[in-house]
């Protein structure tokens, strides 16, 4: 069951979002050689909770952190650790807070000092796959668009592999609600867009083959072959000629500039 809403729940959306990405862009100005993911876990949970919202990861289905960090060959879904980050890793930070009753979910993938033309390409059409789907995300379309935008561009065209266990998805209450939006799919085909509708888009996106599995952690979701995956999330409302992008970048990728350890040039 899909819940459309109103003009007022989209705003306290927006708030929620606002806080994930500030978080998210606070956690980025500490990334360097030797931090640890449990410490960026750390200081986005802190920036959440310092304003006044909850980090609706932590518990959620028994997940124990604020925030999932996947570093390279881990797509999603990462078990923050206390192991240092080393120049050329390529870091996802995907995290959400709840607030008046409303959840907010984003996620961004950076990369450490340098890193190879390769990994560049997967973080610059990966991020790009995201703005694509987004376009597709319009009233009159139906989720197949958005999918198959994504599939095309990153799949089809650049030959990576996109993965199909876990896929975008609807939210406000809730964190996961209805629609699922998956990365893969044929034009004209799902639910019908309509205007209200708030989803996350979040293509999860390997340099080599599709296929994962999960790490014996219970969460961490891995690529098969070891390769490196990216994954970029937005939380935007369907609307009528454009969609409303409820999340933004603009912070984080003001963090990512300034800071001098992470490549800002992909
Ligand atoms: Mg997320
Ligand atoms: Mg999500």
């Amino acid at each position: 069951m899909i819940h459309y809403k109103t003009n007022a729940e989209v705003e306290l959306i927006r708030q929620s979002c606002i806080i994930v990405n500030d978080s998210i862009a606070h956690a980025a100005s500490y990334i360097k050689p030797g931090i640890s993911t449990m410490e960026l876990n750390d200081i986005a949970e802190e920036y959440i909770r310092d304003h006044n919202a909850a980090p609706n990861f932590k518990n959620y289905h028994g997940f124990p952190f604020a925030c999932c960090i996947s570093v390279n060959d881990a797509v999603v879904h990462g078990f923050p650790t206390k192991d240092p980050l080393k120049e050329g890793d390529i870091v996802s930070i995907d995290c959400g807070a709840l607030k008046n009753g409303y959840h907010g979910d984003s996620a961004y993938t950076f990369a450490l000092g340098e890193i190879s033309e390769e990994i560049k390409q997967l973080l610059r059409v990966t991020k790009d796959s995201l703005y694509l789907g987004i376009e597709k995300a319009i009233v009159g379309n139906r989720i197949g668009d958005i999918s198959f935008a994504i599939q095309d561009y990153t799949e089809r065209k650049h030959g990576y592999g996109v993965v199909r266990e876990l896929v975008g998805h609807g939210l406000g209450k809730e964190l996961h609600e209805d629609p699922q939006v998956p990365n893969y799919g044929k034009r004209g085909k799902g639910s019908k867009l309509k205007d209200g509708l708030v989803i996350a888009i979040e293509p999860m996106i390997n340099l080599g083959a599709k296929e994962v599995y999960n790490d014996k952690d219970g969460w961490t979701i891995r690529t098969g072959d070891g390769k490196p995956a990216a994954h970029y999330e937005h939380t935007i409302c369907v609307r009528k000629n454009k969609a409303d992008i409820l999340s933004s970048f603009s912070a984080i990728e003001a963090a990512e500039k300034a800071n001098l350890n992470l490549c800002s040039d992909y």
